[in-house]
């Protein structure tokens, strides 16, 4: 199963990972929204970093622990819509994984866990253009996998495939919720940012799994 070691090395990888896509990120929210995904992450993910290196990881023996950072820094690092919604995401998840490892079905629960967190907070439907394209698709072929007998780090790389894939999706929808949503029809023809770094962050999750 994924331990608390796993969660960390996740979360530090990640960190990496939107520290390399935050030009990335920032041009696909300068097309449908004002520029900022990229550095917003990168802030709040550098946050988390220089908190789990100031803390030491003595204090933490279970994955929901590390999330439990994660939340609390997002939210109060990262501003924008992303910010309390990652935020949430990780409270959500921290909150059901309080055990030391996770296994395949475990991880679905965090999964599921983390996508209520942003509906609840966003109230997005699959089809609005927002990060819900990506985890909500993330979720289900999570399940499937879990459901296929699949290890943790196989549940992770469906959840990661289908996230990518979901991301891509939002290219020609027309954004309903959030920033993008003021382009209106303007808004189709470009990928929407927070669809993209779910899949950073999935894939950062699959990849450390290994
Ligand atoms: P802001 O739009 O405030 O500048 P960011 O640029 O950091 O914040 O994040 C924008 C991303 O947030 C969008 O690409 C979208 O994926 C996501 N988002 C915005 N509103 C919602 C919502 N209501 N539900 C889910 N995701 C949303
Ligand atoms: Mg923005
Ligand atoms: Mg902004």
């Amino acid at each position: 199963g994924l331990d608390v070691a796993w969660a960390e090395r996740w979360v530090r990888r990640t960190a990496e990972r939107i520290a390399e896509a935050k030009g990335e990120l920032t041009e696909l929210d300068r097309q449908i929204g004002d520029g900022d995904h990229g550095e917003n992450l990168h802030r709040g993910f550098q946050a988390v970093v220089a908190k789990l290196d100031e803390s030491g990881g003595a204090e933490r023996t279970e994955v929901g622990d590390v999330l439990m950072v994660v939340a609390t820094t997002l939210m109060s690092k990262v501003g924008g819509a992303s910010g309390p919604l990652y935020g949430t995401a990780f409270l959500r998840a921290a909150k059901r994984s309080a055990r030391r490892e996770v296994d395949g079905s475990g991880v679905v629960v965090l999964l599921e866990a983390a996508l209520e967190g942003v509906t609840s907070r966003g109230k997005a439907e699959v089809g609005e253009k927002t990060m819900v394209d990506a985890l909500a698709p993330a979720v289900e072929a999570a399940t499937a996998a879990s459901d296929a007998g699949q290890d943790p780090a196989g549940v992770l790389r469906a959840a990661a495939e289908a996230a990518e894939a979901g991301a891509e999706a939002t290219v020609p929808l027309v954004a309903t919720k959030g920033r993008a949503s003021y382009l209106g029809e303007r808004s189709a023809g470009h990928m929407d940012p927070g669809s993209r770094s779910s899949a950073i962050i999935l894939r950062a999750a699959a990849d450390t799994a290994q």
